[in-house]
């Protein structure tokens, strides 16, 4: 059995993986602050699925895969960067290594993500195809020639970063006109705070994404005008996708993607109009459907790919 484990900010979540790619065995527990809790946190919960394999399964355990939301080196073994965590240059492979004795594989959330549905969701047995996760940023994991794709360094198509035009905020990284301040969760909100309080309105509800698209849908002005401006910039950071890779599938995952055929009607017709080439055959449009335990079923098919080569 392969364990998988995804680090996020509030939660990491982490299961067994047996030989067929089920997940026979998962569990959340909190993060934790320090450095120091995360590490003993991790090497507390790979002993205790070590056990769990051995007294439940009578099997053991071949190796370690770990998700973490940050840039990992091309070796995957070393957390470079990992700005929700605070986490800088760490030897988390080694680190962990030593305290548990296993192979331990490291790489970024959204290219695990990524794995998990070329395995068993909408990326399945596409040669190429793109996750765009929607959420507090915009993740990207991608796969070409059915391998994950990491780029000359480990730090492979950053697509939240891609620079799509000039925004009224800056973005987690520094940098301005980020596709993430335009398209991720966060971006909706933000923006429909800013025509809020530009347009001096009474609101009577709390503001969060999935709100604004339950209220867009129903024909709310101010909700629909936000949606309109976000649709937009997904689709022409979508196209940017499309003329670079001309990748088979695009797959939506995060919040985001909870809106449905609603989203889904608008996007494919702005993306249809703003083509390179009109009426060629181009990327299918789908949500992600790994489910929200694609995080640590990709950790650990990592770890699978990585003991097999
Ligand atoms: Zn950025």
């Amino acid at each position: 059995m392969i364990i998988g484990i995804d680090v996020g900010g509030t939660n990491i979540k982490s299961g067994l993986l047996d030989s067929n790619n089920n997940l026979v065995f998962d569990q959340s527990r909190p993060t934790g602050t320090t450095m120091d809790q995360i590490l003993n946190n991790l090497e507390e919960i790979v002993i205790e699925l070590k056990n769990r394999a051995e007294t439940n399964f009578g099997s053991t355990i071949s190796g370690v895969g770990i998700g973490v939301p940050g840039v990992v080196n091309k070796g995957l073994d070393h957390v470079f960067k990992c700005t929700n965590l605070g986490w800088n240059d760490i030897p988390l492979g080694k680190i962990l290594k030593d305290r548990t004795g296993f192979d331990v594989f490291i790489d970024n959330d959204a290219n695990l993500a990524a794995l998990a549905e070329y395995y068993i969701g909408s990326l399945k047995d596409k040669e190429t195809g793109v996750l765009l996760t929607l959420g507090t940023g915009v993740g990207c994991g991608v796969i070409i020639n059915g391998k994950p794709y990491r780029g000359g360094n480990g730090l492979g198509l950053e697509i939240g970063h891609m620079v799509i035009g000039e925004n009224f905020y800056n973005c987690s990284c520094g940098k301005n006109g980020c596709f993430e301040t335009y398209a991720s969760a966060t971006a909706i909100v933000k923006h429909f705070q800013k025509l809020v309080d530009d347009e001096n309105v009474k609101i009577d509800f709390e503001i969060s994404s999935k709100e604004i698209f339950e209220r867009a849908q129903k024909g709310e002005e101010l909700p629909l005008k936000a949606v309109e401006r976000y649709t937009d910039y997904l689709a022409l950071g979508i196209v940017n996708v499309i003329n670079v890779l001309d990748p088979e599938v695009i797959s939506l995952g995060g919040g985001v993607s909870a809106s449905g055929d609603f989203l889904m009607d608008k996007l494919t017709k702005k993306v249809t109009k703003n083509l390179f080439v009109e009426g060629f055959p181009s990327a299918v449009i789908n949500y992600a459907s790994a489910g929200n335990k694609a995080g640590v079923i990709g950790a650990a098919l990592l770890a699978k790919e990585e003991i097999s080569k």
